[in-house]
């Protein structure tokens, strides 16, 4: 029902979290967060409040790194626990995946996958865009390609974002038919599905047209569509009091 991705020089998981409380007003059964630290991802998530995942954050701290994503879950696939809440990861645990909307042919590529020796954790339908990211990544290297062939194979609504252990500089997000909204700032760039989430770190804002693949990194952000051209994209700077 949320997201929410950082990378800069502040803690992500502190930014993650901070963004994660802003959109609570949604409604959400779940939450999670992963962030990348030398060289590898760490995870969390719980069923409940975001209370019950700071609770585990407490006992079972995630290092702190520049890069991370957090998501609440409003469950449409499988029920509001602890397995099914998100990140989703691959199976070597280098790729994490959050996602709003439904991913209308997941038992398809679920099946595929299960034949290629992946071994699904979830009953949701998003488990498979980690599957498949890891995949392409480890066929090409970059991530935001990897995002573009998954997405061109997905059918539904979706708001996706996406970090990997072996780029750890870069959050990657895409949209189909669901709001994704990026933040630039100074040396540092969030992305949400809504700017409540972000606006307390800057104003300046992207908002992402429909089909698109956003990269994310400290210095800047590329837009492009899913077949990889540069995307028209439309900045505007959020006015509206956001103490409010
Ligand atoms: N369809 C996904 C799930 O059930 C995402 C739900 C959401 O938008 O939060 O896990």
């Amino acid at each position: 029902c949320g997201i929410v991705g950082y990378v800069g020089g502040q803690s992500a998981l502190d930014v993650v979290l901070a963004g994660l409380k802003r959109l609570e007003y949604r409604g959400y059964d779940s939450a999670g967060v992963a962030v990348l630290a030398d060289g590898s991802l760490a995870a969390a998530k719980k069923a409940g409040k975001l209370v019950n995942l700071e609770k585990e954050l407490s006992t079972r701290p995630l290092p702190s790194g520049p890069t991370g994503i957090g998501h609440t879950r409003w469950a449409t696939h499988g029920a509001p626990n602890d397995a099914n809440a998100h990140p989703h990861l691959d199976n070597a645990g280098r790729v994490a995946v959050v996602h709003n909307g439904i991913i209308e042919n997941f038992a398809a590529l679920r099946a595929e996958l299960a034949e290629r020796g992946h071994d699904l954790a979830s009953e949701t339908d998003t488990e498979v865009v980690a599957h498949l990211l890891a995949e392409e990544f480890s066929a090409g290297g970059d991530l935001a390609e990897a995002m573009r062939l998954v997405c061109r194979r997905l059918e539904g609504a979706f708001t996706l974002v996406a970090v990997h252990a072996d780029d750890p500089d870069t959050v990657v997000g895409a949209r189909r038919n669901s709001p994704l909204v990026v933040g630039v700032g100074e040396g540092e760039a969030f992305l949400a599905s809504d700017v409540a989430a972000f606006i307390e770190h800057t104003r300046d804002a992207i908002e992402l047209g429909q089909d698109q693949v956003v990269e994310l990194r400290r210095d800047g952000v590329t837009v492009t569509d899913f077949d990889g051209a540069p995307a028209e994209v439309r900045a505007y700077h959020v006015d509206w009091d956001a103490s409010a």
